[in-house]
């Protein structure tokens, strides 16, 4: 297994981890296979969308927001129970095709490492299983 760090700069923050994760394909000279992606924290996530404009990155973000503010009537009291439910609706894990040593995404899709509690350093665990 693979851990890439990630750093995140505001509280709410999504950072495209797909040249990170093509990076481990080459050096393990990977063809084809199935990647597998994880985080071990329960205050982010992992999501594809669109990497062309970043205003998609925006709405989803402030979407979450107006759905799951900051601050509300939560039982959790140590000011992220928002970053909890918006890590679970958002996942913790990918699974992505590895085809001709290329991760398999639509022409506009990113991977991306979503936080809701930063900033913070956070780990993505990456396996690459080959193809036999
Ligand atoms: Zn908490």
């Amino acid at each position: 297994m693979e851990k890439i760090s990630v750093s995140t700069r505001k509280r709410t923050d999504f950072i495209e981890i797909t040249g990170k994760i093509e990076e481990i394909i080459k050096i393990k000279n990977v063809k084809d296979g199935i990647c597998f992606l994880f985080v071990p924290h329960t205050t982010c996530g992992l999501t594809i969308n669109e990497n062309a404009d970043p205003s998609v990155r925006m709405d989803i973000m402030n979407k979450l927001e107006e759905i799951i503010p900051e601050n509300d009537n939560y039982s959790h009291t140590e000011g992220n129970a928002d970053s909890h439910i918006k890590s679970t609706i958002v996942g913790h894990s990918l699974t992505v095709f590895v085809e001709n040593g290329s991760l398999q995404l639509g022409t506009w899709q990113g991977i991306y490492l979503c936080e809701f509690d930063g900033p913070r350093t956070r780990q993505v665990w990456v396996k690459i299983l080959p193809s036999i």
